[in-house]
């Protein structure tokens, strides 16, 4: 397996000198909630995360998620991310892996759902039951978030098309109550952290003023990220009771 060294890869990728983004850690409690981040890298994408095993697990969705049934979206699998992630919207500096903005698109709690039907319907399955799912490439689960509620599975698909890596997987709404036909992500653009617009978060104090600095300059690019790593975890610290708070309805 790629993904087998918890966070691994996660470590690999990122400078953590040099970027507001959490380190890694393997939590201990199992939780199961659910974030969806949108990021505009260098290809605009939403990043897709289930909490499990102690991780996030991830997959980058490029059109991001539906709630119409007909949309099969394209979900790469990506490395797991560290819990402490989970919330995380702000800026990551140029130069370091997946740099551009994040929003907190949508956040919730997840439940497996049993892999066979009861007469039709999909019941709570347990975690035992979402990590073979997870293994064997056909993850059932049900949604309470924000923006995203409802039954959905991810697939993986069968990796034979030339060019594959084998990280394909479609993420797809089923049938039921939450559903909604013709759903428009991008009449969307808020996160459920701060309400504020992709745009808005990019365009925030901090993120102005670390572009108005001339580049190259060690020292004040590493003053400025000393600023903005303290403004950040400010934020954060004064945004939890409410996010966790709001996880709770
Ligand atoms: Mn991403």
């Amino acid at each position: 397996m790629v993904f087998s060294m918890p966070l691994e890869e996660y470590k690999r990728k990122r400078k953590f000198d040099q970027t507001p983004e959490p380190p890694a850690k393997v939590e201990a409690k199992a939780g199961h909630r659910f974030v969806v981040q949108k990021h505009d890298a260098t290809r605009l994408h939403y990043d897709f995360r289930l909490e499990m095993e102690g991780v996030l697990k991830s997959w980058a969705v490029p059109k991001g998620p539906s709630l119409d049934p007909a949309d099969k979206r394209l979900a790469m699998q990506v490395e797991d991310h560290p819990v402490s992630y989970f919330d995380f919207e702000g800026i990551i500096p140029e130069d370091n892996y997946g740099a551009g903005t994040v929003m907190v698109w949508d956040v919730g709690t997840w439940q497996p759902l049993s892999p066979v039907p009861v007469q039709g319907k999909y019941v709570a399955g347990t975690e035992a039951e979402a990590v073979a799912m997870l293994a064997k490439g056909d993850l059932k689960f049900r949604l309470d978030g924000k923006k995203l509620k409802g039954d959905f599975a991810l697939v993986k698909m069968k990796g034979r098309r030339p060019g594959s890596k084998g990280t394909e997987w479609l993420l797809i709404k089923k049938h039921d109550d939450h559903e909604v036909e013709g759903y428009d992500i991008d009449a969307f653009d808020e996160s459920v952290l701060s309400k504020r617009s992709l745009a808005e978060i990019a365009g925030d104090e901090g993120s102005a003023e670390w572009r108005s600095r001339p580049s190259g300059r060690g020292k004040l690019k590493a003053a400025w990220l000393a600023d903005a790593v303290a403004k950040l975890d400010k934020k954060n610290l004064a945004k939890k009771p409410i996010a966790k708070k709001k996880l709770r309805n």
